[in-house]
Parts: structure tokens; C-alpha cells; sequence
């Protein structure tokens, strides 16, 4: 209920989608017809299914085959020459697509270079690298996709991808009657959440949580990595540019009292528009009555501007105080309103965000708070409430950002400060492991080597498999396992190609990817695809919209998935998806 709220009113009859989809057929006539070029008389099969980027040298490397045949080749891309010979697993079917699928192992094969697989009486595959960093460039465009999410400024990709550029886009915004509040609040900045224009502070505080953890833990590869983005050279590295970008519109979004609104969308979504071209106004939205902010909000701004203040202490000491000071009058909101619950108002019809129970958010933000304070007070409200929420820790969170235990419970356990509670960091690191070991037992049983299982197959399922792999990589961080870091590179492989449909569902990296996201700047037209390195929601059998409703009834989870814009429940783009992307790929990273 939750995630449909989230594209309530995207009208898949909108006129202007017809059109997008006019001009999405010609692309992938485009797309088809280079491939055909590069590989002569015979194009890739989609029966042979791998990581369209590639794999680690040192780490396991495995496609699958779809069709029945005993051996496989691995061949140079340059000449052809065979570099590796194998037999192929005995059949098995997956349960998730219902494919029968045998397994072609090339482990061995460790020498840097670019590739195909061959199977005798199946055909070729598309190209993948062997490397040692061979994930750089896809952390790249990914990261880089939230610069092409940045509302109030002009944006544009530059000389890499001509064309993809928008003008400066809602600058107009207003407190909306239900803030509380009346006149202008223009709140310039933030990323555009997903598919639409809309502002919003709870996925906000998951995607700009995540992605300020990635920096966290691997810092120091991200670091030298440039994002060729407005900042870039400033001395600060650029992803923490880009977090900032997002970090400076959730401040804004703070009342004087300390409490934040909980959304700044337009009152109903826009059509298949580039936002330039979007003037609805965009309004400060509140709960309609006093306090007009909401708790679930408050708290994430807190837990988020905490980090902040840790993060940027070193790059910007005066921005780190602010954040910090932010956090605080936040984190006092909430004891005063420990549970003030969002609904859209009357009139409002953009993504609601809505989650009745905000306690999970207020102990993330007293984690994050002690974790960058030390501060007994934090501490305390912390070693209160933790332990109810441990379980929780052996599945990820359908949606994670209406629960932020695991990240409250996790950050506990990272934390490495005097007065951390021995037995609480010792209770949450050994859920983690063991949920961490569940999960490589369970993907290890699947032939595709994905996490998921069938209930997973919800709104935004790519997003939790991606959840799966920062699970294995932060219980990594804790206790490094080669078999927690190799299974977090087998969700990776499945989001990158390694699945059902042979499909990059990163749009722009592999030679087959998604090319009709429910993203309004790709599906407006002014493009000649989608814009690159976003990641698609994956498949839904829930089945929310009529693209997914008109497929047949009874199909395998996995199948139930349509590379159209029309299809929002299987196709939009999202910020908290995006990073958890983010952070697997880094976690790839060398
Ligand atoms: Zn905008």
C-alpha cells in the first residue's frame, strides 16, 4: 500500500507516453542494428545470460545457459581466439522464472580482456570484461545519475552524452495551505525522487543515508573518482558534492521549531514533460493540522544531518556545525511529537510517503546521533529501544524507507567510540552475520545466483536485490568473508544482465539494457534514449499497473516485468534504488 501510494495518479493513458513510445520503438530498431554490425551474420543470444560489464579477475565468473548443450567457449572480443573451454552444469530450474538453466563456469579464467561466450548449437553472447576494476564506469554513470536528478539548477551530461540537458527546473515553489504556513518557499534543490519531479524527505533520508554510507566505508576508492559535475575540483570529493546537493534541500525543509515538512511536489503529476517545461508550483506540503511536520521526516532529516556532521567534518567544518545543529533541533522535535503520521492532504495527489509508525526512524536518528556525538543521551534512547528490532535484521525491508532499523542497528554496530554498549554491538553484529550466512546459503541454492526470493518480487524488487548485496558487504565490513563479498557480486551480476531477460536494468551499460524507464526527462522525447545509468525497479507481481495486469495470470514472479514507460509498478527509476546500486558497486570497487 505503501509503494502504490507512491505513483498514485500516473495516468499510463497520458497522450504523451503514446508518443514517447513512438520514438522508443525506433531506438531499439538503432540498438538492434549496431549490434547486428558488430557481430556480422550472428546477433547475441538471449540464451546466454551474464554480467554485460563483467567480473572481478579474482572473483567467481558464471553465465548461464538457457538452452539445452553440453560445453561453452569464453572467446577474445578482438579476434575470436578461444581463451577457456568448459563442460556446462547438469540442467536445474529456477523457481523465480521457471527457466532451465545450466551453469557455465569460467572461474579460472583470470586474464583482463574483453569477451563472449560461446555455446556450440546456441550462438553467442553479448561482450563482458574480466578486470580488476572493471565496475569503475558503471559506478560512474551511476553515481552521476543523481546529477541528472538535481531540481533548480541546469543540468547537463556534457560531450559524453550530447543532448542530455535540462534547463533550470522549479524554481517557483510555496508553502501549500497544509504547511501551516502561507507565500512563497522556493526550497531550490534536492534531487527529483524518481520517475516524477516530486521532492520528498523520507526517500530522500534513506538514498542520502545510503549513499553518505558508501562514502563511509569505502571512502577512500570513491575518493579520486571525478563525477565531471559543476563542483569538481573544489578540493571536497565529488560524490560528497553530489550528496550535498540533496543535503542542502533537506535542510531547507526545516521549520524554525525543528520540524521538517514532508514533501515539496506539485499537487498532482505532471504528463511526459522535460521539468524545465513543468510550471505546476512546487508546494511545502504538511499534515493539514499543528504540528505540520511529520515525525517520519523530522527523524530522517536528523539521522542524515548526524551523518552529515561526521562526513564533512574534514572538508567543510562550518557546514558539519550546521548539519550538526540541524540534527539536534530535529532530533528535540521529535520527543516533543514522537509520532506525527503523513497522509496527503485533501487535493494532493503525488507519492505520499506514508508510514504510521515513525519509532524506527527516531532510533535511527538517536543512533547516528551518538555515533557522531558520543553523547549519553543518544546513547541511552538507543540501548532502550534496540533490541525489539533485531529480527528484523534477517530480511531486508520491502520498502526501506519506511523502515530504518536495520541502518539505526547497523550504525550502532559500526561505530567504533568509546561508550558503545559492548553487548548491544555484540547482539547486533551476530544477527547480521547470521542473516548474512542465511543469505549465501539461499543464493547459492538458486541457479541464477540471486538473493531474491518469491516474496521479493515487489514493487522495486531490483532495489532489494541490490538491499541484499549492501547486506553481504556491510557484514563484510564487519567480518570480512570472501563468500559474503563474492555473493554481493552475484546480485550485481542479475541487476547487470545475469537474469531472465538477458537485461541491463541499468539503462546505457551493457550492450542489451533497459531502454524505456517511467522516468519523464528519458520518456519526453528530447533524447535519443534514456537517460544513462539509472536503475530500473525490476520486476512486480503485484502487477499495479495495466502494462503488468494484461500479462498472463500465473507466470513465475520474475516474469512479470515490461521494458515500457507505461509501466510504473516494473519500470520507474527511484533515488533510494539508485543507491543502494550505488553502494554495491562500490563494493565492487578496488
Ligand atoms: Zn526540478
Amino acid at each position: 500500500m505503501k509503494v502504490t501510494a507512491r505513483s498514485l495518479n500516473r495516468d499510463p493513458r497520458n497522450p504523451r507516453i503514446r508518443r514517447s513510445w513512438g520514438l522508443s520503438l525506433c531506438i531499439t530498431g538503432l540498438v538492434f542494428s549496431s549490434a547486428f554490425l558488430l557481430y556480422g551474420t550472428e546477433n547475441p543470444t538471449p540464451a546466454i545470460k551474464l554480467d554485460q560489464v563483467g567480473y572481478l579477475d579474482g572473483a567467481p565468473k558464471v553465465a548461464l545457459v538457457a538452452s539445452p548443450a553440453k560445453t561453452f567457449e569464453i572467446r577474445r572480443s578482438s579476434d575470436g581466439r578461444v581463451v577457456f573451454r568448459g563442460a556446462l552444469s547438469p540442467a536445474a530450474t529456477d523457481p523465480l522464472s521457471g527457466d532451465t538453466v545450466q551453469a557455465a563456469d569460467f572461474s579460472g579464467l583470470r586474464q583482463a580482456g574483453t569477451y563472449y561466450v560461446e555455446v556450440p548449437g546456441v550462438g553467442k553472447s553479448w561482450t563482458f570484461a574480466v578486470g580488476a576494476n572493471v565496475f569503475e564506469r558503471t559506478w560512474y554513470l551511476a553515481m552521476r545519475g543523481f546529477y541528472g536528478q538535481r531540481c533548480g539548477t541546469a543540468v547537463d551530461l556534457g560531450r559524453e552524452f550530447p543532448g542530455y540537458s535540462h534547463a533550470a527546473c522549479h524554481l517557483h515553489g510555496e508553502f501549500h495551505p497544509s504547511s501551516g504556513k502561507s507565500g512563497p518557499r522556493d526550497n531550490i534543490g534536492g534531487w527529483h525522487d524518481a520517475g516524477d519531479y516530486g521532492r520528498y524527505m523520507v526517500n530522500s533520508g534513506v538514498a542520502t543515508g545510503t549513499l553518505l554510507w558508501a562514502w563511509e566505508i569505502y571512502g577512500p576508492r570513491l575518493k579520486p573518482i571525478q563525477l565531471a559535475i559543476p563542483e569538481t575540483g573544489n578540493g571536497t570529493p565529488d560524490i560528497l558534492n553530489e550528496i550535498r546537493w540533496n543535503l542542502e534541500w533537506m535542510l531547507k525543509m526545516q521549520d524554525t521549531d525543528g520540524g521538517a515538512w514532508h514533501k515539496q511536489t506539485s499537487t498532482h503529476f505532471p504528463g511526459f514533460i522535460p521539468p524545465e517545461k513543468d510550471t505546476l508550483p512546487s508546494e511545502v506540503i504538511g499534515t493539514g493540522s499543528a504540528p505540520y511536520k511529520s515525525t517520519c521526516a523530522t527523524a530522517d532529516l536528523a539521522a542524515v544531518a548526524a551523518i552529515a556532521a561526521r562526513v564533512y567534518r574534514p572538508f567543510d567544518a562550518a557546514f558539519a556545525t550546521r548539519a550538526l545543529d540541524a540534527a539536534r533541533r530535529a532530533w528535540k522535535w521529535t520527543e516533543q511529537y514522537p509520532n506525527v503520521i503523513f497522509r496527503n492532504p485533501p487535493g494532493v495527489t503525488t507519492g505520499e510517503y506514508g508510514d504510521s509508525n515513525c519509532a524506527d526512524e527516531r532510533l535511527w536518528a538517536a543512533a547516528e546521533l551518538w555515533r557522531t556525538t558520543g553523547e549519553a543521551a543518544y546513547n541511552q534512547f538507543f540501548l532502550k529501544n534496540y533490541a525489539a528490532y533485531l529480527p528484523i535484521l534477517d530480511s531486508p525491508a520491502r520498502e526501506n524507507w519506511s523502515m530504518m532499523a536495520p541502518m539505526a542497528l547497523r550504525t550502532y554496530a559500526l561505530a567504533r567510540r568509546e561508550g558503545a554498549d559492548a553487548t548491544a554491538q555484540a547482539a547486533i553484529r551476530d544477527r547480521m552475520l547470521s542473516a548474512a550466512r542465511a543469505i549465501v546459503k539461499n543464493t547459492a541454492a538458486n541457479p541464477y545466483h540471486v538473493s531474491l526470493k518469491p516474496a521479493d518480487f515487489v514493487w522495486g524488487s531490483n532495489g532489494i536485490a541490490a538491499q541484499y548485496g549492501m547486506d553481504l558487504l556491510i557484514a563484510n565490513a564487519i567480518a570480512p568473508n570472501p563468500a559474503f563479498a563474492d555473493t554481493a557480486g552475484d546480485d550485481l551480476h542479475y541487476l547487470l544482465g545475469r537474469n531472465t531477460f538477458s537485461l541491463s536494468w541499468v539503462t546505457q551499460v551493457g550492450q542489451h539494457s533497459v531502454l524505456h524507464p517511467h522516468h519523464r526527462p528519458s520518456g519526453s522525447g528530447e533524447q535519443p534514449g534514456p537517460w544513462p545509468g539509472l536503475m530500473s525497479g525490476g520486476p512486480n507481481a503485484g502487477r499495479q499497473d495495466q502494462v503488468l495486469a494484461a500479462l498472463p495470470a500465473g507466470l513465475q514472479p520474475e516474469k512479470y516485468y515490461a521494458d515500457q514507460t507505461a509501466s510504473y509498478a516494473s519500470n520507474e527509476i527511484a533515488i533510494n534504488w539508485q543507491a543502494n546500486l550505488v553502494f554495491l558497486l562500490a563494493g565492487q570497487l578496488h
